[in-house]
């Protein structure tokens, strides 16, 4: 099975471990920048991701993520995730840095107050079976895409999954769910790079 980690600065991090290892993967955390020469996949957990920004430049692990962005490894960020694979964000804080890797502008906490946290049935292009449930909480949308990034999800006219090559982004959270789909479609991916 191949090795995916799931970075481990803050976040839902346990709950993607189970939900990778459920996928067939092998899962184990990833914090320090030599960790990242032992995986083939990884994920971004939800969380906040102001904080994980921040503990990603003190752990010193910010450019050696890009770097492996960059060099085509394949990434999965659900949420605080998403976030940290655009390109781009609005309404983030101003020293707010992100990883990078989907040509995309996200802005955070985009669903509004009054929609803090809901569920919804969203279709998914590339999975089979029915809609996946989506958890949505504090969720970003994506507001653009460029050229090499493709939709894959919409809810409520807006953008809430995407692809690049090898970086898929979910604006919910589907190992909070049981159902696996989502992070089987990443493990294929991983198996595929
Ligand atoms: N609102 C959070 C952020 O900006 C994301 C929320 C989540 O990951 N569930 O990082």
């Amino acid at each position: 099975a191949p090795v995916i980690g799931v970075l481990a600065l803050q976040g839902d991090v346990r709950e993607h471990l189970a939900a990778l290892t459920a996928a067939g993967a092998t899962a184990r955390q990833i914090r320090r920048p030599e960790e990242l020469a032992e995986i083939a996949g990884l994920v971004i957990p939800g969380g906040e991701s102001t904080t994980m920004s921040k503990l990603a430049v003190v752990f010193g692990l910010l450019e050696p993520l890009r770097e492996r962005v960059r060099a085509g490894l394949p990434v999965y960020g659900t949420c605080a995730g998403m976030i940290m694979l655009a390109d781009k964000i609005l309404d983030g804080r101003d020293d707010q840095e992100t990883i990078g890797g989907i040509d995309m502008i996200v802005r955070r906490n985009a669903f509004g107050r009054q929609n803090e946290s809901f569920e919804a049935e969203i279709e998914v292009q590339g999975i089979e079976g029915g809609p996946v449930e989506g958890v949505f909480i504090r969720a970003p949308w994506v507001e653009s895409v460029g050229g090499g990034a493709e939709v894959l999800a919409t809810f409520d006219g807006h953008t809430v999954a995407v692809r690049q090559g090898n970086v898929l982004a979910t604006s919910f959270h589907p190992e909070l769910t049981g159902d696996h789909r989502v992070h089987q479609l990443f493990v294929e991916m991983v198996g595929r790079a």
